[in-house]
């Protein structure tokens, strides 16, 4: 059952909008989805996570939600334990960077490869999606790094 029922519709748009309409994972823009994005928990609510602004995130309806409780990851290039990428504490632009050809995320730091792999932010279906918006310009949102 979604918790997303104790969090007001005003409260959504807040983050909607705080987010710019981007999935604040793997920064799909929600205006050129058919679906709406899910306002998600990023500390669980069963892992004592609230339903303050300060725990929500916008993120496209493909992480599934169990895979954001998987707070610890390890990455395996440093063999380091991290937490997943917390779009509150952390800034996408030092985790991440937008390959040359613009469809594939590229983690910066342990944080944001073992976000990569957790939430599969590269797959296939995402690739093409990516491939397609460069096609039209509208990808990625502006301001993203792009590698050099
Ligand atoms: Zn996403």
């Amino acid at each position: 059952m979604s918790a997303n029922r104790y969090i007001t519709e005003k409260t959504i748009e807040k983050v909607r909008q705080r987010a710019n309409y981007l999935c604040e994972y793997c920064h799909a823009s929600e205006k050129w989805q058919y679906v709406t994005f899910t306002v998600d928990h990023i500390i669980p609510v069963n892992k004592a996570g609230s339903n303050s602004i300060d725990n929500l995130a916008l993120a496209c309806s493909t992480p599934p939600e169990e895979s954001l409780i998987k707070l610890v990851l390890s990455d395996r290039q440093s063999g380091k334990e991290v937490p997943l990428f917390n779009p509150r504490n952390n800034l996408w632009q030092e985790h991440f960077i937008w390959s040359r050809d613009k469809t594939l995320i590229i983690g910066l730091t342990a944080i944001g490869r073992a976000t990569i792999i957790t939430l599969n932010l590269n797959r296939n279906r995402i690739i093409n999606i990516r491939a397609a918006d460069v096609e039209v310009d509208r990808h990625p949102p502006p301001g993203d790094p792009i590698q050099a």
